[in-house]
């Protein structure tokens, strides 16, 4: 992955609200890469980095949002789809650990494919902070995937 990175970002309802602050707090870092998100989070966090450079009156800095379709309307599985094809580098996911969601399969299924993909995941805002402070930020990297290709051409 290059020095500019394809943040993915989706939060729960009940943490929508730590994600926007997150979103604030490390606007300065997040205005140098490109953002995906879920439908509603992704509405969210824009107003939230609009606001931000409004104050400064400079929106030129702001950063390329794609949003998809809300999360339980298939967002979810969009992402993951994305994570498939190499176009994450950095997942940023505040599921909610006290509700269940309509869409808990395709939370599963996201969460799996993420692990699948080596794509580095923060799950609450205390791993985010580290990711988003991690020297490796600054810097190329490449994630080591498992070869999968015994298991593509095994015999059935
Ligand atoms: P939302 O979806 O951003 O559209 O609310 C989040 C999720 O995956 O539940």
């Amino acid at each position: 992955m290059d020095k500019t990175k394809n943040f993915a970002l989706v939060a729960h309802d009940n943490r929508k609200q730590d994600m926007i602050e997150w979103v604030d707090w490390n606007s300065d870092i997040l205005f140098n890469h490109s953002l995906v998100c879920t439908g509603t989070t992704g509405r969210l966090i824009e107003e939230t980095l609009e606001k931000k450079l409004l104050k400064h009156q400079d929106r030129a800095r702001m950063p390329k949002i794609k949003k998809l379709m809300s999360g339980p309307l298939g967002g979810d599985q969009q992402l993951g789809a994305m994570i498939t094809e190499g176009q994450i580098d950095m997942f940023i996911f505040f599921w909610d650990p006290m509700e269940p969601q309509p869409h808990d399969v395709d939370v599963k299924a996201l969460l799996r494919i993420a692990a699948l993909y080596n794509v580095p995941t923060a799950t609450n805002r205390s791993s985010a902070d580290f990711m988003i402070s991690s020297p490796l930020m600054s810097e190329p990297y490449q994630p080591i995937l498992k070869d999968y290709s015994s298991y593509i051409s095994r015999k059935i």
